[in-house]
């Protein structure tokens, strides 16, 4: 796998002070979408066990939230395989902070049945770490700048710990 970018100190993407991963690889190809240099799978960085320390530790301050994966796709098959255990990594060294990521997949459709087009032996193993899953493409007629940690409204802010929709 490979990421464009890590931000310490992200607002914008999740509650709180988060620590964001941007992954690189995404077949949505949303029009309009604000992050088209991700699509490439190659683009950036590899994702190696440096990477992994970095992260880590840039989460151990207590100020920090958590940690928000989003892209990229992090669903695509490929970067699957590299972030279930990883977030698993991350559950077992910070289980009090909240693990966010973002996806243009739908989540009841393509995630979690086994025969979602985007279900992988891994899907569940980061469902699972996942407290909230913002789900779906960027619709570019439903764009709307006020929404909150979301670009278009047809986008949801699942709350999978409570199995709840949260309105922000
Ligand atoms: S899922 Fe995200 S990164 Fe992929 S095309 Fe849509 S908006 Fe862009």
């Amino acid at each position: 796998m490979h990421y464009g970018v890590i931000k310490k100190t992200d607002i914008a993407n999740g509650l709180g002070v988060r620590v964001s991963l941007f992954v690189s690889g995404c077949r949505n190809h949303c029009k309009g979408c604000f992050n088209q240099i991700t699509w490439d799978f190659n683009f950036g960085n590899i994702f190696t066990e440096m990477t992994e320390m970095e992260l880590l530790g840039a989460l151990k301050p207590s100020y920090i939230s958590g940690l928000t994966v989003l892209g990229g796709e992090p669903f695509e098959e490929e970067n699957q395989e590299v972030l279930a255990p990883f977030l698993e990594l991350v559950k077992k060294a910070f289980p009090e902070k909240t693990i966010w990521c973002y996806t243009g997949y739908l989540y009841d459709k393509d995630l979690l049945p086994q025969d979602g087009r985007k279900h992988t032996p891994f899907t569940n193993r980061m469902l699972a770490c996942i407290d909230v899953l913002v789900d779906g493409p960027f619709i570019e007629d439903l764009k709307d700048l006020t929404l909150h940690f979301r670009g278009s409204r047809n986008q949801r802010i699942i709350d999978l710990k409570n199995n709840c929709l949260l309105k922000l």
